[in-house]
C-alpha cells in the first residue's frame, strides 16, 4: 500500500472538547459544563489577541487546564487556569470574575496574576533560592502555584517561539526559581520537565549533545539492560516478590548539574546514565527487593541511601543504592519505593493533599492510571491544604527589590535593623506596600514592599522593645538607650548643676579641681561625668550636691530652689529656665497625665532614674505633691525638634462614616494617629478620643481648626489632665 498524500499538518492542538473529555472523566458534567463556560467567556475576551506562535491566544489558557486537569485539579483551578490572563489582558475584571464564577476562582486568577507582576529579572542568582521561599509563603493557597507551574510549563515549551533574549531570561528564571518550586513541591514529573524545557532554553548547544548521548547510550546499552531487567525480575520472582521493575534514563539536567562547573562547558562523555525502579507493595518488600539485587549484582560501597527511614526536607521516600555493572556500563542506579511512594515522587503535594483530606486510598489506586475511569466526586481538598513550608519566616522586599528575610511577627523595626543599625536608629517612620504612614508595629507579612524612612532628629524608643522580635534590632535598641540615657543623663544633669551654681557664681567649667575633687569623695565617684550623670537622671538633687561647696552655707537654711516662685526671694538665682528642645531622650520625659506640647507653659520635676519630668504650667499633678526642692522652671527651645503626643476629644454626631471623615481631614493634614478610641454609648453626639503627633501648639490649632469645619463636628479639644 503506498502511503497516501497528506500534507503535513501542525502539532494538534489541545481543543476544549480535549479538556471536557479529560475532566469528564473526574469532574460532574455540571462541572464540565462550568468549564465550558469558562472557556467561552476568556476565549470572548482573548478575541484577536494572538500568542508569538501566531495562533489565537486562548490556546495558551486552554493548555494550561489541560496540564492541570492531568494533575487531576478541582474545578475552581481549572477555571482559573482559562481564566488566568484575563485580568492583564483583557477587559474583565476581577469583581466580575467574582460575580459569574464565585470569589473562590477570583481569588485564583488574582493570585497568578500578582505573581506575574513580580519583576525577577536581573536579580542576584544567590537571591533566587529566597524567591521561591517567598513565592511559597506568601501564597496563601497552593492552588495559585500550581497554576503557575502550569503558566510557566506551557511557556516553556512553547519558547521556541520567543526571541533569543527572552528565551535566555525566561529559562533562567524558570531554572532558578520554578522549577526549584516545584520540586520542593516535590511534583517530579513537572520539576524535571521543567528543568529540561530551561536547560534546552539556556544552553542549547550543551543540551543537545547530552540528548545526543543519552539515546546512543541507550541504543548501545539496550540489549545489556534488557538481560538485566529480566536478571533482576527473574531473581526477585524466585523470592516470591512481586514487583514491577521499570527502566529509566536520567535526565540531561540531572547529569549536566552532577557536572564540576569548570566542566560544565567542555564536551563530556556520560556513561552512567541509566537506572531502574522498583514498585512493590509496601516497605516490608522495599528491603526485601534490596537485599534481592545487592545478592545479584554487587552494590557500590558509599552509594546506599535510605530515604524511607529519613525521608528528605519535601518528605519525598524511596531506597537509593548503585550496583556495579558490566560490559561498558560502570554502574546502574536502583530506586526502589512503594507505589504510593512513586505517586508522591510524581505528584507530590498533590497527593499528599490527598492523604491529608482522608479521602486518598480511592483515588490512590487510580493514581497510576491517570486516564482510567474516576468517579466523579473530586473533593476541592486543595483549597483546604494550606501552605506552611516555611511557617517561621516572612520574606519582604526592599524598594530595590531585595528580599529581607524576617522571623514571623517581625515589624518595620526589625526590618531597618536588618538592612542596617544606622536605619533603625533614624527610623521614622514607614510605608507598607501602598499603606503611607504605617504604625512601626505593624507585623509584616510575606511579598510586601516596605520602605523605611529617617529623620536625624529621631531616636529609637523604649517601646519598640515591646514589638520588635529580631535579636539584631533588640540588641541595638537596647545598646542605644542604654548609651543615649548615660551620655544625654551627664549632659542634662550638667545644665541642671549649672545652673544650680549659677546662685554662687559658678559653673561647672569655672569649679576648681580641690572643688571637684571634693565634691567626688562626698558622692562616693570615681570621676566628675559619672556625678553628673546621676544627677540628670535624678538621683541626686542639682542644690544638695552645690550645698557641699559651700560648707559655711550648710546650717543656714538654704533658700530652696522654690523661693524663685516669690518674687521676694533674697536668692540671686538666675530667671533663666532650663531650655527643653525634646530631644533629650529619656532624661526627659513628657508627662503622661497633661501632655506638654512646644507652646505651652511647663515645669518639670526630678524625679530619681528619671531625670525631668515635663508637666505643663498648669496640670493638678504637678502642683499637688511634689517636694518643691525638686520643682524646676523650664522653657520649650525655640524650635523644639520632632512631633509630640497629644490628645483630643472630638464630639461628633452620629451619623454614619463619622470616624472615617475625621481620620481623613486629620490624614489629610499630614497628622499621624496614634490610637483612637470612642465612647459606645451615647444619643445624637458621641465623642471620639485621638491621640495623635503635633509639632507645637500652633500644629494643634490647626489641628482643631480643620476639624471644626467637619458638619460632623460639634466640639473639639484638647484634652489635659
Ligand atoms: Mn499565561
Amino acid at each position: 500500500m503506498t502511503k497516501p498524500d497528506i500534507p503535513d499538518l501542525p502539532e494538534p492542538r489541545f481543543q476544549i472538547n480535549d479538556l471536557c473529555a479529560l475532566t469528564d472523566l473526574y469532574l460532574t458534567p455540571e462541572e464540565v459544563a462550568e468549564l465550558y463556560r469558562a472557556y467561552l467567556v476568556s476565549a470572548e475576551a482573548h478575541d484577536g489577541q494572538m500568542r508569538r506562535s501566531g495562533e489565537p491566544y486562548i490556546f495558551h489558557p486552554l493548555s494550561v487546564a489541560g496540564i492541570l486537569a492531568r494533575l487531576r485539579m478541582d474545578t475552581p483551578t481549572l477555571i482559573a487556569a482559562l481564566l488566568h490572563d484575563v485580568i492583564e489582558d483583557t477587559h474583565i475584571t476581577k469583581e466580575q470574575i467574582a460575580s459569574t464564577f464565585g470569589a473562590q476562582v477570583a481569588d485564583l486568577v488574582d493570585g497568578v496574576s500578582k505573581l506575574r507582576n513580580m519583576n525577577f529579572a536581573n536579580k542576584a542568582e544567590a537571591q533566587a533560592a529566597s524567591f521561591h521561599k517567598m513565592i511559597m509563603a506568601m501564597t496563601r493557597d497552593i492552588r495559585v502555584i500550581l497554576l503557575k507551574l502550569a503558566d510557566r510549563l506551557h511557556n516553556m515549551r512553547t519558547i521556541k517561539h520567543m526571541k533569543a533574549e527572552s528565551r535566555r531570561r525566561k529559562s533562567r528564571e524558570t531554572l532558578e526559581i520554578y522549577a526549584p518550586i516545584a520540586a520542593r513541591l516535590c511534583i517530579g514529573n513537572l520539576a524535571e520537565e521543567l528543568e529540561d524545557l530551561s536547560f534546552a532554553g539556556l544552553y542549547p548547544w550543551r543540551h543537545r549533545i547530552i540528548k545526543k548521548q543519552l539515546e546512543e547510550n541507550l541504543r548501545k546499552h539496550h540489549e545489556l539492560l534488557n538481560k538485566i531487567q529480566a536478571a533482576v525480575e527473574h531473581r526477585l520472582a524466585q523470592q516470591g516478590i512481586a514487583a514491577k521493575v521499570e527502566l529509566y534514563q536520567k535526565s540531561a539536567y540531572a547529569l549536566y548539574k552532577k557536572l564540576p562547573r569548570k566542566q560544565r562547558g567542555g564536551k563530556q562523555l556520560f556513561k552512567d546514565t541509566f537506572g531502574f525502579r522498583i514498585i512493590v507493595a509496601d516497605v516490608d518488600h522495599c528491603y526485601r527487593v534490596l537485599g534481592a539485587v545487592h545478592s545479584l549484582y554487587k552494590p557500590k560501597p558509599g552509594n546506599f541511601k535510605d530515604y524511607i527511614a529519613i525521608p528528605r526536607a519535601n518528605h519525598y521516600q524511596s531506597l537509593h543504592t548503585r550496583l556495579f555493572g558490566y560490559k561498558g556500563l560502570s554502574s546502574i542506579d536502583v530506586r526502589i519505593r512503594t507505589q504510593d511512594m512513586q505517586n508522591f515522587a510524581e505528584y507530590g503535594i498533590i497527593v499528599q493533599g490527598l492523604y491529608r483530606s482522608g479521602k486518598a486510598q480511592a483515588w490512590l489506586g487510580k493514581m497510576n492510571d491517570l486516564l482510567g475511569e474516576n468517579p466523579g466526586d473530586f473533593v476541592d481538598f486543595m483549597a483546604n491544604v494550606k501552605l506552611d513550608l516555611f511557617p517561621d519566616e516572612v520574606y519582604v522586599f526592599t524598594p530595590k527589590g531585595d528580599i529581607i528575610e524576617l522571623p514571623k511577627g517581625a515589624t518595620a523595626v526589625d526590618f531597618a535593623y536588618a538592612i542596617h543599625s544606622d536605619l533603625g536608629n533614624k527610623l521614622n517612620a514607614v510605608k507598607i506596600d501602598d499603606q503611607m504612614m504605617a504604625p512601626l508595629n505593624t507585623q509584616l507579612r510575606s511579598g510586601q514592599t516596605i520602605e523605611v524612612f529617617t529623620a536625624n532628629w529621631t531616636s529609637p524608643k523604649p517601646e519598640w522593645l515591646d514589638f520588635a522580635v529580631t535579636a539584631k534590632a533588640r540588641s541595638h535598641i537596647r545598646q542605644f538607650l542604654k548609651g543615649l540615657n548615660q551620655e544625654q543623663a551627664m549632659r542634662l544633669g550638667q545644665r541642671i548643676f549649672d545652673r544650680e551654681l549659677e546662685r554662687y557664681n559658678l559653673s561647672v567649667d569655672k569649679l576648681s579641681d580641690v572643688q571637684r575633687q571634693l565634691l567626688l569623695e562626698k558622692f562616693g565617684f570615681a570621676d566628675f561625668n559619672a556625678l553628673l550623670t546621676d544627677i540628670g537622671l535624678g538621683n541626686h538633687l542639682a542644690y544638695l550636691v552645690a550645698r557641699h561647696l559651700q560648707p559655711e552655707l550648710q546650717d543656714t537654711p538654704l533658700a530652696p530652689l522654690n523661693t524663685q516662685l516669690s518674687s521676694s526671694s533674697p536668692s540671686p538665682l538666675s530667671n533663666a529656665p532650663l531650655v527643653i528642645k525634646g530631644t533629650e531622650g529619656m532624661v526627659v520625659s513628657l508627662a503622661k497625665c497633661c501632655r506638654p506640647i512646644p507652646g505651652d507653659a511647663i515645669k518639670g520635676y526630678v524625679s530619681p532614674g528619671r531625670g525631668i519630668v515635663v508637666h505643663t504650667h498648669n496640670c493638678k499633678n504637678m502642683n499637688a505633691h511634689r517636694s518643691p526642692n525638686s520643682l524646676l522652671e523650664l522653657t520649650w527651645a525655640e524650635l523644639p525638634a520632632g512631633e509630640f503626643l497629644v490628645d483630643i476629644r472630638v464630639e461628633v454626631s452620629n451619623s454614619k462614616g463619622v470616624l472615617g471623615k475625621v481620620s481623613t481631614t486629620l490624614g489629610n493634614i499630614g497628622i499621624n494617629i496614634e490610637a483612637v478610641s470612642s465612647d459606645p454609648h451615647s444619643g445624637a453626639n458621641s465623642s471620639i478620643d485621638f491621640s495623635m503627633r503635633v509639632r507645637d501648639r500652633r500644629h494643634l490649632a490647626q489641628v482643631l481648626r480643620a476639624l471644626r469645619q467637619q458638619v460632623a463636628v460639634k466640639r473639639v479639644m484638647r484634652k489635659t489632665a
